[in-house]
């Protein structure tokens, strides 16, 4: 059974994480190998000769080629941070092994940092989600369903057109058995031909096999190269019909995490990088002891994102 293998896998215990993570030192010397695993290269110049000295809290490297200075973090997602590293690792752990995800609040206290710079780090660790996410596109046999934030998310067609709700795109990808295998949740900015066709080009493989309800929009995914079958049944929603159970499913879990974790503070601007988190660490539930590390890398290698960054960016981000 999925869910009870999720349930029961270890992850990653607190006093484990600590051993490992529990000092600057340790955090540097992890840092240092996520971002450069063969050694220092220059980002400059491409050479690798150094030599390594401190300038304030980090190490910097400076290239014996072209003389720049690189401090361990410039580059990172954690450019100009004052916090310690320590702190930073711990913020990853909590919200990578949160299963419905940890509101700014929570970290705010579990980290003993203020509410402004919780939610700064909350907002930069999800959009190094969010840019992780966006590396992958489903396959295969997709269901794809209308959904809503910010009102009822039981997929009722009540919500449909209604104009305090934010629209996405719920699609999850299966395998030959039907289990369920990745899942994408998108802002949309409304159910049109356009913006379907737009979001398949960018979220779906050509050639998958796409199912959905009667809802016309949905046949705009065979101009991204997909087939499309429509499921029309009466007067039925798609969460009454057996063949989207764990669509619907991971729908219920959606709304449970974000009215449990997350307060409506600036949500609506930030729906897509709470839905983006959200598919990230569903689409990793395996994994759960790894998923720090790979929440490091992904930190490591999408550079900085200032809060400047992070409160202007686009829905679609
Ligand atoms: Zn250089």
């Amino acid at each position: 059974m999925p869910m009870n293998r999720i349930q029961f896998q270890p992850g990653l215990s607190m006093p484990e994480f600590l051993k490992q993570f529990g000092t600057e030192a340790q955090c540097e010397a992890e840092l240092q190998q996520t971002r450069w695993p063969q050694g220092f290269v220059c980002p400059d110049c491409g050479h690798t000769g150094h030599a390594v000295f401190r300038v304030g809290a980090h190490p910097t490297f400076q290239c014996r080629a072209c003389r720049q200075q690189t401090s361990l973090i410039a580059g990172t997602l954690f450019q100009s941070t004052k916090l310690p590293l320590t702190v930073w690792f711990l913020a990853i752990y909590f919200i990578s092994q949160a299963k419905t995800g940890l509101s700014a609040l929570s970290l705010k206290r579990l980290l003993g940092i203020s509410y402004p710079t919780a939610l700064l780090i909350q907002h930069k660790l999800m959009q190094a989600m969010v840019e992780r996410e966006a590396h992958y596109t489903l396959s295969g046999h997709v269901q794809v369903d209308d959904a809503y934030l910010g009102g009822e998310l039981s997929g009722g067609k009540a919500g449909r057109g209604s104009e305090n709700k934010i629209p996405f795109v719920a699609a999850l990808s299966l395998d030959e058995e039907g289990h369920p295998l990745r899942i994408k949740l998108t802002a949309v900015p409304g159910f049109t031909n356009k913006a379907i066709s737009d979001w398949a080009k960018t979220n779906l493989t050509p050639g998958c096999a796409v199912l959905s309800d009667g809802l016309a929009c949905f046949a705009a995914v065979t101009e991204a190269g997909c087939q499309h079958q429509a499921i029309i049944v009466g007067g039925r929603k798609p969460k009454d019909l057996p063949e989207f159970l764990w669509l619907n499913t991971i729908l219920g879990n959606l709304k449970t995490s974000l009215g449990g974790a997350y307060h409506a503070f600036g949500f609506a601007k930030y729906a897509s990088r709470y839905l983006g988190a959200f598919a990230y660490r569903f689409n990793r539930r395996f994994r759960l002891d790894t998923l720090p590390t790979r929440l490091l890398v992904a930190a490591t290698t999408i550079g900085p994102r200032p809060g400047t960054w992070l409160r202007s960016a686009e829905v679609s981000c």
